[in-house]
């Protein structure tokens, strides 16, 4: 039996998870589950899968939480402390599903206690991937990349040389409007921002698809999960997003990665790893398909895109700098106090700020450190969402 815990179980993700941990228990023994304010959710995943512990991250839901699960022998515990906590208890495989940085601490802490990471978390990357490297070098921990891209590069690698890889292609749907003309985006809303073509996901993922600071957060993940140089990691729009990644070799040999645009998929890698079993997706069928499409990605539509490459270049704690931006950015959007195009301003003078003071440099950042830079730039953000920008 596999002893697994999902972090942000109530989530998009982790529904998925808890789908398939579901459809195999002879398998899987739960041993934490952890989720926000869906407590009755959390509560009736927690009944069926049978967990040690279950987790609300909101101290007022903890009640609740504890009086739905009274009497069937499952602790329960609330706060941030108690999701790494549980995070921390014993077990073969954690899935990484919470959204956020907030998402890290937990992260680490599976990955200290020497688990297989399923890394749905991106973030945990973009704010600290160095850090993360090294602490699953030292624990002897795996990690897994459960983001669709990087499972689909991590599945077109194994048993290449890593050597001979020259780069690698994530794909990018392009979003809520991606076929809308530039100057109606101003005025874009979150309803609209909100829907997604082709993928089933979260609310704030769902938007960073549209804006592609999702793209822009997934090509620092991909540098720091593989190891490669900024200019080794490129972005192409895919309209039909069946070609989820694409991995160029030395040779000009293209391994491409495609199946129907489900996260089941590589959720259920991640959770299968190291051997491949049967899953409830879809097949594709090409014949049907007739035709995929490919464009460049527009950098005055997506300047999220260019601020990665500048990330990438800068180091240091540019990354938690500017995943934290982001989200303070978003949400200002989510509030309306901010436009569409203003979050990715309000990313860049945040950026400008805090490398003009020497904010972002840092041999290697530690923990304290990337926390740090996270809470300045999330501040910063909130800030110049809330004045600068509005009297421009
Ligand atoms: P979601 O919003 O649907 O779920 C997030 C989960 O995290 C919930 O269980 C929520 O209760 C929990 N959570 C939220 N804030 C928390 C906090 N501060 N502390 C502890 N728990 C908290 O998100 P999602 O779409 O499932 O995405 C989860 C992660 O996976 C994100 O990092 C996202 O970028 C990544 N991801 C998602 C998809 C997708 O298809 N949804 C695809 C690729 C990557
Ligand atoms: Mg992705």
């Amino acid at each position: 039996m596999k002893r697994v815990s999902i972090l942000g179980a109530t989530g998009s993700i982790g529904c998925q998870t808890v789908e398939l941990i579901e459809a195999a228990p002879e398998r899987f023994e739960v041993v934490a589950l952890t989720g926000g304010r869906n407590v009755a959710l959390l509560a009736e995943q927690a009944k069926r899968l049978r967990p040690r512990l279950a987790v609300t991250c909101h101290d007022d839901c903890r009640a609740e939480l504890a009086e739905r699960l009274s009497g069937n022998g499952i602790e329960v515990a609330s706060g941030d402390a108690a999701v790494a906590e549980a995070a921390q208890m014993q077990a073969d495989w954690v899935m990484s599903a919470i959204v956020g940085a907030a998402g890290l601490v937990p992260g680490l802490a599976a990955i200290r206690q020497g688990a297989t990471l399923a890394l749905a978390n991106k973030e945990t990357m973009v704010a600290a991937g160095p850090l993360v490297l090294e602490a699953a070098r030292a624990h002897s921990a795996t990690l897994l990349p459960v983001d669709s891209e990087h499972s689909a590069v991590f599945q077109a690698l194994v048993g290449e040389d890593r050597a001979a890889v020259e780069r690698v292609i994530l794909t990018a749907s392009g979003g809520a409007f991606r076929d809308w003309p530039l100057e109606r985006l101003a005025a874009a809303t979150p309803e609209q921002a909100a829907t997604h073509p082709n993928w089933s996901m979260g609310q704030r993922i769902t938007i960073d698809s549209a804006s592609m600071f999702n793209k822009a957060l997934e090509v620092i993940e991909a540098r720091e999960l593989f190891g490669l140089a900024p200019d080794q990691v490129e972005v192409v729009i895919h309209p039909e997003s069946l070609i989820h990644a694409l991995v160029g070799f030395n040779d000009g040999a293209l391994m491409a990665h495609m199946g129907a645009p489900d996260m089941r998929h590589a959720i259920g890698y991640a959770l299968n790893w190291p051997e491949r079993r049967g899953l409830p997706v879809a097949r594709l069928d090409l014949a049907a398909t007739g035709s995929m499409t490919f464009r460049a990605p527009d950098e005055a539509r997506y300047p999220a895109l260019r601020l990665a490459r500048r990330v990438m270049e800068e180091g240091g704690l540019a990354g938690a700098a500017f995943n934290a931006a982001k989200e303070a950015a978003l949400d200002a959007f989510l509030d309306r106090r901010i436009g569409f195009l203003q979050m990715a301003q309000v990313v860049e003078q945040v950026l400008d700020t805090m490398s003009r003071a020497g904010a972002l440099r840092v041999d290697i950042p530690g923990l304290d450190a990337v926390l740090g830079a996270d809470a300045e730039a999330r501040e910063r953000a909130a800030r110049i969402s809330r004045t600068d920008l509005q009297t421009t």
